[in-house]
């Protein structure tokens, strides 16, 4: 891989005093370097780069004393030559514009890996959910989803769940938005509750997907899921499900985490005994005997390592540090580019993001068909197409690194851009 950018010792980002690289950063970088494995046309390359437009709007909340904020609100619509732009909406005091770019460019490419009809968007808020009441947050998501409601739709922009939003928030956007049309509108967002035409089974997607996804690359390096021992970073919706599944499975879970610790016994904890985040918020160092930190977590010497916490956690700071024998991305961009190069020298597969958790967006294609056609699946029917399409994206993944001798983040990119690109290229650039 590059190993061009690789860092000497005493020279990481952090000790030359630079800001940690973005997720746009990172994101253009991949891309990049995928494409110069593959015959690609360059000017779609370049296309590719940018995203197709970010809105940006300011949200007035009424808070509960009846005094006035002003929020900020970005949706980043980065690519849509395959079908309607879709991705998570975040809401977190670190969303930003560069943010919601980098990760609607992540949204482009896992959509193509998976082969779904869909292009690529973020969206947030610039809030921390924790300082608002739950009217509160009504109401900031209603403003939000009205401001927006010319840019998103069932047939143009989707939104989903995703940090410090969840079900209750897609229902309340489904609700503004299909108020304003006149029209129940279920498919302008997926991640809804079932009784409103959410699917079931959505919301263990991603960790689903996580611990499908894990199960094949443990199978190709000869690892017996019995024998594995794992350590998760973050046990929410995607790190908890993703934990309890390798845990019934046979695997070791020696150590899961949330913001503020993790869990650890080397003889594997019970992941069902720990409460996941929505069952109880940052409760996982309560319910252990002893703890460890969430950096600690990252350089224990496991068999598998699945980050799904947050962005940019293994870093060219501790990629040196790393000694889980492979990584399973959970989170969303939590290798920086320079890391990921580090971990190629070292020997170390990192399976990416936009396959790993592709569950997540395959459950909300699920979804949206659903709608359309309002009829909803059973839980069975949801898990069994979402272990066909994982395991055929794995299999399309696993043929391009072994054809070109990459790495499995760049074999997934070459798969994604090879359709992107074709898609591109058949419906050509408008003048
Ligand atoms: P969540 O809010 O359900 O859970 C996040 C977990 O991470 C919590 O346990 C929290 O305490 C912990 N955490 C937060 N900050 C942390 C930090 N700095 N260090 C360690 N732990 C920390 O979130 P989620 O939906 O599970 O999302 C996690 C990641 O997975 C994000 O990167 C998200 O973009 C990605 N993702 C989510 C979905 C989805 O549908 N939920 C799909 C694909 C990818």
């Amino acid at each position: 891989m590059a190993s061009e950018s690789t860092p000497t010792a005493g020279d990481t980002a952090s000790e030359r005093g630079e800001a940690p690289e973005s997720a746009l950063e990172t994101a253009r970088h991949q891309l990049n370097e995928a494409a110069s494995l593959i015959d690609v046309d360059g000017n779609i390359v370049e296309r590719l780069n940018y995203p197709a437009a970010v809105h940006e709007v300011t949200i007035p909340l009424e808070r509960d004393d009846g005094s006035v904020e002003m929020y900020r609100g970005y949706r980043a619509q980065h690519d849509s030559v395959r079908g309607p732009y879709k991705g998570g909406l975040r809401f977190h005091p670190d969303v930003s514009r560069e943010e919601c770019i980098g990760l609607a460019m992540w949204m482009t490419w896992k959509c193509a890996v998976m082969d779904i009809p869909f292009g690529g968007a973020k969206g947030g808020v610039v809030v921390d959910p924790k300082d608002l009441s739950e009217a509160e947050t009504e109401r900031l998501t209603r403003r939000f989803a009205n401001e927006m409601r010319s840019v998103i739709g069932p047939m143009t922009d989707i939104p989903a769940p995703d940090m410090g939003t969840g079900a209750q928030t897609m229902a309340w956007i489904m609700d503004a938005y299909s108020v304003q049309e006149a029209e129940t509108t279920p498919g302008v967002v997926t991640g809804k509750p079932p009784v409103i035409g959410g699917s079931k089974g959505r919301e263990e997607a991603p960790g689903r997907s996580v611990a499908i996804i894990s199960r094949e690359a443990l199978n190709y390096y000869d690892y017996a899921s019995e024998d594995t021992t794992v350590a998760v970073q973050g046990f929410g919706s995607v790190g908890a499900n993703a934990a309890r599944l390798l845990d019934d499975r046979g695997a070791t879970v020696v150590a899961v985490s949330d913001v503020n610790g993790a869990a650890y016994d080397p003889d594997g904890l019970d992941t069902h005994e720990i409460p996941s985040h929505e069952e109880q918020p940052e409760a996982v160092t309560r319910h252990a005997d002893e703890t460890i930190s969430n950096e600690a977590v990252l350089e224990l010497d496991v068999d598998l390592l699945v980050p799904a916490a947050v962005g940019n956690v293994i870093t060219e700071d501790n990629a040196a540090d790393i000694r889980a024998d492979l990584i399973v991305e959970g989170a969303n961009g939590p290798t920086t580019f320079a890391a990921d190069s580090i971990l190629d020298d070292r020997g170390i597969p990192v399976i990416p993001d936009i396959l790993a958790n592709a569950g997540g967006v395959t459950v909300s294609y699920f979804e949206w068909l659903q709608d359309i056609n309002r009829r909803a699946w059973s839980r069975e029917r949801v898990n069994e197409e979402l272990e066909t399409e994982m395991t055929a994206a794995w299999e399309a993944v696993r043929r391009e690194v072994e054809a070109h001798d990459a790495s499995w983040r760049d074999g997934a990119y070459v798969v994604a851009l090879s359709r992107i690109a074709e898609a591109h290229e058949s419906r050509g650039l408008w003048p």
